[in-house]
């Protein structure tokens, strides 16, 4: 096993060495990266302050590390309009940090509190598990760590994990993106000149056009990642604009930083109980996840 083990090291050694560029894009693992929504879900629900959002955040630091990112994480606490304070810790796995260049990838890893658009009105109270609603974006952030790990891009990438996403009422903003205001605001020598979040990706034959935030605010980003999409020829990006959706990528717009939010807004379960992995598909993960490492592998 040993030898082994050396002799495929020495050929993928090899094989970066001639032949090909050293940042030639890996291939994006839709299975691998199924397997992270999975892990996610059976911790149950990951809202803050639940066991499983303990669990999560031990996950996430420990897998990021195991894939060789420089790990950080940011505690503060949010104020809410409630006058409650919630606390709450964004993670962040880098790549290069030291390179000035840099693309930010968000998800947020927290889920919602309650299934408050679960049809049968028993449920509206109970804790969702967050299989695509949280979980799958996280899912393509731990892929692109485990990619990250052995094939470097010519950038620096921040995969930076969000809580307080989802913890508002319907209706009342304020208490919504609590990690992803708490880290724009922080980003000092990080700031990154792309942001792409992703949210909800995860669904059985996804359908995402262009979220119109990220429209009006990163055309240019939007054009390339759509124009990657069409390229590799996947139906899961919609070459239309969709509708606007108050998400994680707004305070980075509002920080004068081009952002666009990958969402597939039109989920039936969102926000229910049945918002689980059976509802997911590899093959869609994959769909993102193959745009975002030609996307980083080729940016320059
Ligand atoms: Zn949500």
């Amino acid at each position: 096993m040993r030898i082994l083990t050396i002799l495929a090291a020495a050929c993928v050694a090899a094989f970066q060495c001639t032949g090909c560029a050293k940042s030639a894009p890996p291939a994006f693992d839709g299975a691998s990266a199924f397997v992270f929504l999975r892990e996610q879900c059976d911790m149950g629900p990951r809202y803050p302050g639940s066991p499983g959002h303990a669990a999560i955040r031990r996950f996430l630091v420990e897998k990021l590390a195991a894939f060789g990112a420089s790990v950080a994480q940011q505690p503060f606490e949010a104020v809410l309009s409630t006058g409650d304070t919630l606390r709450l810790v964004n993670i962040v796995g880098s790549y290069r940090p030291d390179a000035r260049k840099r693309i930010l990838l968000g998800a947020h890893y927290d889920t919602r509190p309650r299934a408050d658009r679960d049809p049968d009105p028993a449920n509206r109270e109970r804790p969702i598990v967050g299989a695509n609603d949280g979980g799958s974006g996280v899912a393509v952030l731990l892929e692109l760590a485990r990619l990250l790990a052995a094939s470097s891009p010519a950038v620096g990438v921040d995969l930076v994990f969000f809580d307080g996403e989802d913890w508002g009422e319907e209706g009342n903003t304020a208490d919504y993106l609590l990690g992803s205001r708490r880290y724009a605001k922080s980003l000092g020598d990080r700031r990154p000149f792309a942001m792409i979040l992703v949210d909800m990706v995860g669904e059985r034959d996804s359908r995402m056009s262009v979220e119109g935030f990220s429209a009006a605010a990163s055309p240019a980003l939007c054009a390339r990642i759509y124009g990657i999409a069409r390229t590799l020829g996947l139906p899961n990006f919609v070459q239309a604009q969709g509708p606007s959706i108050i998400d994680d990528h707004l305070p980075f717009i509002q920080a004068g930083i081009p952002a666009i939010d990958l969402i597939d807004f039109e989920y039936p379960y969102w926000h229910t109980l049945a918002d689980t992995p059976d509802k997911c598909s590899s093959e869609s993960l994959a769909a993102v996840g193959s745009v975002l490492v030609r996307y980083i592998w080729e940016a320059r």
